[in-house]
Protein backbone atom coordinates (compact mmCIF):
# COMPACT_ATOMS: atom_id res chain seq x y z
CA UNK A 1 0.00 0.00 0.00
CA UNK A 2 1.24 3.58 -0.49
CA UNK A 3 1.88 5.43 2.17
CA UNK A 4 2.21 8.56 0.33
CA UNK A 5 1.48 10.15 -3.39
CA UNK A 6 4.08 8.09 -5.68
CA UNK A 7 5.30 8.75 -9.26
CA UNK A 8 5.40 5.90 -11.08
CA UNK A 9 8.35 5.93 -13.21
CA UNK A 10 8.58 4.16 -16.98
CA UNK A 11 11.51 2.00 -17.75
CA UNK A 12 14.04 2.32 -15.54
CA UNK A 13 13.91 2.78 -11.51
CA UNK A 14 14.86 6.02 -11.02
CA UNK A 15 13.50 9.72 -10.16
CA UNK A 16 15.08 10.36 -14.00
CA UNK A 17 13.05 8.47 -16.14
CA UNK A 18 9.42 9.42 -17.14
CA UNK A 19 6.93 9.94 -15.20
CA UNK A 20 4.16 7.70 -16.48
CA UNK A 21 1.07 8.07 -13.85
CA UNK A 22 0.98 8.95 -10.14
CA UNK A 23 -0.46 7.10 -7.21
CA UNK A 24 -2.45 8.51 -4.42
CA UNK A 25 -1.31 7.88 -0.84
CA UNK A 26 -3.32 4.64 0.30
CA UNK A 27 -3.94 2.87 -2.86
CA UNK A 28 -3.33 -0.95 -3.06
CA UNK A 29 -0.74 -2.41 -6.02
CA UNK A 30 0.34 -5.12 -7.73
CA UNK A 31 4.15 -5.74 -7.36
CA UNK A 32 5.07 -8.43 -9.45
CA UNK A 33 8.56 -7.80 -8.71
CA UNK A 34 11.94 -6.28 -6.63
CA UNK A 35 14.70 -4.58 -7.97
CA UNK A 36 17.52 -2.52 -6.94
CA UNK A 37 17.77 1.60 -8.30
CA UNK A 38 18.08 5.08 -7.55
CA UNK A 39 18.95 5.60 -3.70
CA UNK A 40 16.64 8.00 -1.93
CA UNK A 41 16.64 8.71 1.33
CA UNK A 42 19.10 5.40 1.55
CA UNK A 43 16.64 2.94 0.54
CA UNK A 44 17.48 1.40 -3.06
CA UNK A 45 14.90 -0.58 -3.15
CA UNK A 46 11.94 -0.78 -5.79
CA UNK A 47 9.06 -2.39 -7.03
CA UNK A 48 8.62 -3.23 -10.67
CA UNK A 49 4.94 -3.01 -11.67
CA UNK A 50 3.04 -5.03 -14.64
CA UNK A 51 3.79 -2.18 -17.53
CA UNK A 52 7.21 -2.05 -17.00
CA UNK A 53 7.18 0.74 -14.77
CA UNK A 54 8.43 1.69 -11.35
CA UNK A 55 7.82 2.71 -7.84
CA UNK A 56 10.12 3.63 -5.47
CA UNK A 57 9.94 1.29 -2.00
CA UNK A 58 10.21 3.55 0.81
CA UNK A 59 6.90 5.03 -0.37
CA UNK A 60 5.07 1.89 0.21
CA UNK A 61 4.20 -0.03 3.49
CA UNK A 62 1.90 -3.22 4.44
CA UNK A 63 3.92 -5.27 1.77
CA UNK A 64 1.42 -8.82 1.86
CA UNK A 65 3.32 -11.91 0.11
CA UNK A 66 0.66 -13.97 -1.78
CA UNK A 67 0.52 -17.42 -0.45
CA UNK A 68 -0.87 -19.14 -2.67
CA UNK A 69 0.15 -18.56 -6.04
CA UNK A 70 -3.56 -19.56 -7.81
CA UNK A 71 -4.75 -17.24 -5.45
CA UNK A 72 -2.88 -13.82 -6.84
CA UNK A 73 -5.55 -11.30 -8.78
CA UNK A 74 -5.31 -11.56 -12.37
CA UNK A 75 -4.10 -8.95 -13.76
CA UNK A 76 -6.25 -7.30 -16.82
CA UNK A 77 -5.07 -7.54 -20.66
CA UNK A 78 -4.88 -4.01 -20.52
CA UNK A 79 -2.46 -3.78 -17.80
CA UNK A 80 -0.28 -6.21 -18.38
CA UNK A 81 0.24 -5.39 -22.43
CA UNK A 82 -1.02 -7.95 -25.43
CA UNK A 83 -1.00 -11.03 -24.12
CA UNK A 84 -3.72 -13.16 -22.08
CA UNK A 85 -2.28 -12.87 -18.71
CA UNK A 86 -2.25 -16.79 -17.38
CA UNK A 87 -4.79 -18.11 -15.31
CA UNK A 88 -3.35 -20.25 -12.58
CA UNK A 89 -5.49 -22.82 -11.23
CA UNK A 90 -4.79 -24.82 -8.04
CA UNK A 91 -5.27 -28.74 -7.96
CA UNK A 92 -7.45 -29.41 -4.75
CA UNK A 93 -5.45 -31.88 -2.83
CA UNK A 94 -2.63 -32.48 -4.57
CA UNK A 95 0.52 -30.85 -2.92
CA UNK A 96 4.31 -31.28 -4.20
CA UNK A 97 7.50 -31.80 -2.18
CA UNK A 98 9.19 -28.60 -1.92
CA UNK A 99 13.38 -28.30 -0.79
CA UNK A 100 13.87 -24.71 0.00
CA UNK A 101 14.20 -21.50 -1.19
CA UNK A 102 15.85 -20.91 -4.89
CA UNK A 103 19.21 -19.09 -4.13
CA UNK A 104 18.84 -16.32 -6.54
CA UNK A 105 15.12 -16.23 -6.96
CA UNK A 106 13.39 -18.12 -10.40
CA UNK A 107 15.86 -17.95 -13.40
CA UNK A 108 14.25 -19.84 -15.64
CA UNK A 109 11.92 -22.44 -16.74
CA UNK A 110 11.94 -26.05 -18.11
CA UNK A 111 9.37 -26.88 -20.72
CA UNK A 112 8.74 -31.19 -20.51
CA UNK A 113 6.17 -33.48 -21.64
CA UNK A 114 4.60 -35.77 -19.63
CA UNK A 115 4.96 -38.90 -21.65
CA UNK A 116 1.15 -39.76 -20.68
CA UNK A 117 -2.30 -40.66 -21.69
CA UNK A 118 -3.88 -37.79 -23.18
CA UNK A 119 -7.49 -39.48 -24.28
CA UNK A 120 -9.91 -41.55 -22.23
CA UNK A 121 -9.61 -44.44 -24.96
CA UNK A 122 -8.70 -45.46 -28.54
CA UNK A 123 -8.57 -42.40 -30.07
CA UNK A 124 -10.99 -40.83 -29.19
CA UNK A 125 -11.21 -37.17 -27.78
CA UNK A 126 -8.47 -35.73 -25.53
CA UNK A 127 -9.59 -36.17 -21.78
CA UNK A 128 -6.38 -34.03 -21.41
CA UNK A 129 -7.59 -31.94 -18.26
CA UNK A 130 -8.42 -35.22 -15.99
CA UNK A 131 -4.59 -36.49 -17.80
CA UNK A 132 -2.84 -32.67 -16.94
CA UNK A 133 -3.82 -33.80 -13.25
CA UNK A 134 -3.35 -37.07 -12.90
CA UNK A 135 0.66 -36.02 -14.18
CA UNK A 136 0.07 -33.73 -10.90
CA UNK A 137 -0.85 -36.39 -8.68
CA UNK A 138 1.97 -38.09 -9.88
CA UNK A 139 4.55 -35.80 -8.77
CA UNK A 140 2.93 -36.00 -5.06
CA UNK A 141 3.43 -40.05 -5.24
CA UNK A 142 6.76 -39.19 -6.46
CA UNK A 143 8.01 -36.24 -4.83
CA UNK A 144 8.82 -34.14 -7.84
CA UNK A 145 7.49 -30.42 -7.53
CA UNK A 146 6.04 -28.91 -10.80
CA UNK A 147 3.27 -27.06 -12.60
CA UNK A 148 0.99 -29.19 -15.82
CA UNK A 149 -0.48 -27.47 -18.38
CA UNK A 150 -3.58 -29.66 -20.06
CA UNK A 151 -4.15 -29.59 -24.14
CA UNK A 152 -7.17 -27.53 -23.74
CA UNK A 153 -4.64 -24.49 -21.40
CA UNK A 154 -5.44 -25.31 -18.33
CA UNK A 155 -2.86 -24.38 -16.08
CA UNK A 156 -2.35 -26.20 -12.99
CA UNK A 157 -0.52 -25.95 -9.90
CA UNK A 158 -0.23 -28.06 -6.72
CA UNK A 159 -1.49 -26.48 -3.68
CA UNK A 160 0.30 -24.33 -1.73
CA UNK A 161 3.06 -23.96 -5.09
CA UNK A 162 4.98 -20.90 -4.86
CA UNK A 163 8.00 -20.33 -7.35
CA UNK A 164 10.43 -19.17 -4.83
CA UNK A 165 10.59 -22.33 -3.74
CA UNK A 166 12.35 -25.14 -5.67
CA UNK A 167 11.41 -28.93 -6.20
CA UNK A 168 12.49 -32.18 -8.19
CA UNK A 169 11.39 -31.75 -11.37
CA UNK A 170 14.32 -32.34 -13.87
CA UNK A 171 16.54 -35.11 -11.88
CA UNK A 172 20.65 -35.08 -13.09
CA UNK A 173 20.83 -32.33 -15.56
CA UNK A 174 23.36 -29.29 -16.61
CA UNK A 175 22.29 -26.24 -17.93
CA UNK A 176 23.89 -25.20 -21.62
CA UNK A 177 23.70 -20.92 -20.57
CA UNK A 178 25.43 -21.25 -16.93
CA UNK A 179 27.00 -24.47 -16.35
CA UNK A 180 25.06 -25.06 -13.69
CA UNK A 181 24.21 -28.72 -12.89
CA UNK A 182 20.98 -29.51 -10.87
CA UNK A 183 18.77 -27.08 -12.36
CA UNK A 184 15.54 -27.90 -10.74
CA UNK A 185 16.94 -25.97 -7.98
CA UNK A 186 17.04 -22.64 -10.47
CA UNK A 187 14.22 -23.29 -12.92
CA UNK A 188 10.64 -24.04 -12.28
CA UNK A 189 9.43 -27.05 -14.75
CA UNK A 190 5.86 -27.70 -16.04
CA UNK A 191 4.77 -30.72 -17.71
CA UNK A 192 2.59 -30.15 -21.25
CA UNK A 193 0.49 -33.24 -21.50
CA UNK A 194 1.99 -35.42 -24.11
CA UNK A 195 1.98 -38.83 -25.35
CA UNK A 196 5.96 -38.41 -25.69
CA UNK A 197 8.40 -40.21 -28.95
CA UNK A 198 5.34 -41.97 -31.24
CA UNK A 199 5.61 -44.79 -32.81
CA UNK A 200 4.47 -45.89 -36.17
CA UNK A 201 3.50 -49.69 -36.58
CA UNK A 202 1.97 -51.72 -39.26
CA UNK A 203 -1.00 -50.01 -40.20
CA UNK A 204 0.68 -46.73 -41.66
CA UNK A 205 -2.30 -44.36 -40.59
CA UNK A 206 -1.61 -45.60 -36.82
CA UNK A 207 0.80 -44.30 -34.28
CA UNK A 208 1.16 -45.61 -30.47
CA UNK A 209 2.94 -43.75 -27.68
CA UNK A 210 5.40 -46.11 -25.35
CA UNK A 211 2.57 -47.70 -23.44
CA UNK A 212 0.47 -49.25 -26.04
CA UNK A 213 3.59 -51.16 -27.87
CA UNK A 214 5.12 -53.87 -26.98
CA UNK A 215 8.37 -53.52 -24.92
CA UNK A 216 11.59 -55.09 -24.57
CA UNK A 217 13.03 -55.97 -20.87
CA UNK A 218 14.70 -52.14 -20.77
CA UNK A 219 10.91 -51.04 -21.30
CA UNK A 220 12.37 -49.89 -24.89
CA UNK A 221 9.78 -50.35 -28.19
CA UNK A 222 10.67 -53.51 -29.78
CA UNK A 223 11.24 -52.47 -33.29
CA UNK A 224 10.86 -54.52 -36.88
CA UNK A 225 13.77 -53.55 -39.38
CA UNK A 226 11.52 -50.85 -41.10
CA UNK A 227 11.41 -49.24 -37.25
CA UNK A 228 7.61 -50.08 -36.41
CA UNK A 229 6.44 -51.34 -33.29
CA UNK A 230 3.97 -54.00 -32.80
CA UNK A 231 0.40 -52.24 -31.22
CA UNK A 232 -0.32 -53.96 -28.21
CA UNK A 233 -4.27 -53.37 -27.69
CA UNK A 234 -6.61 -51.83 -30.41
CA UNK A 235 -8.47 -50.25 -27.95
CA UNK A 236 -5.78 -48.56 -26.44
CA UNK A 237 -4.68 -45.21 -27.19
CA UNK A 238 -3.27 -43.95 -30.70
CA UNK A 239 -2.78 -41.14 -33.01
CA UNK A 240 -3.97 -40.74 -36.54
CA UNK A 241 -1.27 -40.51 -38.98
CA UNK A 242 -2.79 -36.77 -40.07
CA UNK A 243 -2.36 -35.83 -36.58
CA UNK A 244 1.62 -36.46 -35.95
CA UNK A 245 4.25 -35.05 -37.44
CA UNK A 246 8.13 -36.69 -38.05
CA UNK A 247 10.48 -34.10 -36.85
CA UNK A 248 14.79 -33.39 -36.08
CA UNK A 249 17.24 -30.83 -35.65
CA UNK A 250 18.37 -28.60 -32.72
CA UNK A 251 17.69 -30.24 -29.07
CA UNK A 252 14.82 -32.48 -30.85
CA UNK A 253 15.44 -36.56 -30.83
CA UNK A 254 14.99 -37.23 -34.50
CA UNK A 255 11.44 -39.57 -34.62
CA UNK A 256 7.77 -38.58 -34.45
CA UNK A 257 5.86 -36.74 -31.94
CA UNK A 258 2.14 -35.51 -31.36
CA UNK A 259 2.13 -31.39 -31.31
CA UNK A 260 1.49 -29.74 -28.17
CA UNK A 261 -1.82 -28.00 -29.11
CA UNK A 262 -2.49 -24.31 -30.21
CA UNK A 263 -3.98 -23.60 -26.52
CA UNK A 264 -1.41 -25.60 -24.49
CA UNK A 265 1.72 -23.74 -26.51
CA UNK A 266 -0.15 -20.63 -25.86
CA UNK A 267 -0.87 -20.83 -21.56
CA UNK A 268 3.20 -22.30 -21.66
CA UNK A 269 3.71 -18.69 -23.88
CA UNK A 270 1.51 -16.75 -21.48
CA UNK A 271 3.17 -18.25 -18.42
CA UNK A 272 7.06 -17.75 -19.39
CA UNK A 273 6.00 -13.85 -20.30
CA UNK A 274 4.10 -13.57 -17.12
CA UNK A 275 7.28 -14.82 -15.13
CA UNK A 276 9.49 -12.60 -17.18
CA UNK A 277 7.74 -9.59 -16.09
CA UNK A 278 7.33 -10.34 -12.52
CA UNK A 279 10.64 -11.26 -12.30
CA UNK A 280 12.41 -8.74 -14.17
CA UNK A 281 16.19 -9.14 -12.11
CA UNK A 282 16.25 -13.10 -12.07
CA UNK A 283 14.28 -14.38 -15.20
CA UNK A 284 15.78 -15.09 -18.12
CA UNK A 285 14.20 -16.50 -21.65
CA UNK A 286 17.32 -17.67 -22.70
CA UNK A 287 16.94 -19.62 -20.11
CA UNK A 288 13.39 -21.57 -21.07
CA UNK A 289 15.02 -24.75 -21.17
CA UNK A 290 13.84 -28.04 -23.18
CA UNK A 291 14.42 -31.32 -20.84
CA UNK A 292 16.24 -32.54 -23.48
CA UNK A 293 18.82 -29.40 -23.90
CA UNK A 294 19.34 -29.67 -19.88
CA UNK A 295 19.52 -33.28 -20.05
CA UNK A 296 20.72 -34.61 -23.56
CA UNK A 297 21.15 -37.72 -23.25
CA UNK A 298 18.43 -39.40 -20.64
CA UNK A 299 15.53 -36.98 -22.26
CA UNK A 300 13.53 -36.33 -25.33
CA UNK A 301 10.71 -34.40 -23.99
CA UNK A 302 9.58 -31.78 -25.15
CA UNK A 303 11.54 -32.73 -28.94
CA UNK A 304 8.96 -32.15 -31.94
CA UNK A 305 6.07 -31.47 -29.48
CA UNK A 306 7.21 -27.95 -29.40
CA UNK A 307 5.69 -25.70 -31.00
CA UNK A 308 1.86 -25.72 -32.29
CA UNK A 309 0.27 -27.86 -34.52
CA UNK A 310 0.91 -25.85 -37.34
CA UNK A 311 4.97 -25.33 -36.86
CA UNK A 312 7.77 -27.45 -35.37
CA UNK A 313 9.67 -25.03 -33.10
CA UNK A 314 13.37 -26.14 -31.44
CA UNK A 315 13.81 -24.49 -28.41
CA UNK A 316 16.03 -22.31 -29.59
CA UNK A 317 13.18 -21.18 -32.08
CA UNK A 318 10.66 -21.00 -29.17
CA UNK A 319 12.85 -18.61 -26.78
CA UNK A 320 13.60 -16.61 -30.25
CA UNK A 321 9.72 -16.43 -31.07
CA UNK A 322 9.23 -15.57 -27.07
CA UNK A 323 11.26 -13.00 -27.47
CA UNK A 324 9.56 -10.93 -30.06
CA UNK A 325 6.49 -11.03 -27.71
CA UNK A 326 7.60 -9.40 -24.81
ZN1 LIG B 1 11.00 -34.05 -18.63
Amino acid sequence: MTRTRLNVREGQPSTAAPKLRQIEAGQKVSVIGETTGQTIQGMDLWYALEDDSFIWSGGCEGFVEAEDEAAVTRPSRAEIGDYAPPLFETAPGIRHAARGKRPHGLEGLIVHFDAYRIKAAGNGADDSDRRALDTLRGGQTNGYHYGAISRSGRIFLPEGFTWDSWGYHAGVSSCPVTGRSGVSQFYVGFELNNPGKLFPTADPKVFCPWFNVVLNAKKQPVLDSKGRATRRSANDEWYADTDVRHASGGNIKDGWYLPYSFAQLESLTNVVIYLARRFPGSFKIDQVLGHDEVAPTRKNDPGGAMGDPAEVMTMADYRAFVKTRI
